[in-house]
């Protein structure tokens, strides 16, 4: 029989369930076990781990286990509005800007409709970003984590989606 808190510490049946029912569909690909850990170390290590859902952790007060960076999707699925974004299909693409020589890296349904915007808003203070080059993916969310590691070699710190800035040397610098 279930009882509160059952979940403490592993991943359960029903929470795989619940993800899949909300169209992610290999949510424990996207989980880490965040046993033990507080709410600001396990958001910290869904952040460096590019994952989404930490697994293990005290139950809310309804007895789930599982949270997002957000909070317990189980008691409000709005928190699953921006995990799913990494789910999504898109395009990973490479914008430079010659006045600058700064790199963006971001993810966008629709890369060229965002470069036209940060033209026009001067994106981090910039309004010549070119687009140099994209790829299409099949989880946005997935080549992100794949570039935040990449990228860390390099010691570039990138927390947010969409929004990575590469000095200039960086690898995309060489062409
Ligand atoms: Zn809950």
């Amino acid at each position: 029989m279930q009882s509160l808190g059952d979940g403490i510490g592993r991943w359960t049946a029903e929470q795989s369930r619940f993800l899949k029912s909300h169209g992610f569909s290999d949510p424990k690909s996207w989980a880490l076990n965040a046993t033990g850990l507080t709410t600001r170390e396990y958001r910290a290590a869904l952040s460096l781990e590019g994952k989404l859902f930490a697994y293990g952790l005290a139950p809310c007060k309804n007895g789930h286990t599982l949270k997002t960076a957000g909070g317990c999707p189980q008691c409000n699925t709005q928190y699953l509005s921006y995990a799913r974004k990494n789910v999504t299909p898109g395009y990973v693409y490479v914008a430079r800007s010659a006045s600058t020589r700064l790199v963006k890296v971001g993810l966008s349904e629709n890369f060229r409709n965002r470069l036209y915007i940060a033209n026009l808003e001067g994106y981090a203070g910039i309004w010549d970003w070119e687009v140099r080059d994209y790829i299409y993916v099949q989880e946005m969310g997935r080549a992100e984590a794949r570039i935040k590691r990449s990228l860390a070699a390099y010691g570039v710190d990138a927390p947010c989606m969409g929004a990575l800035e590469l000095p200039s040397g960086s690898p995309r610098e060489s062409d």
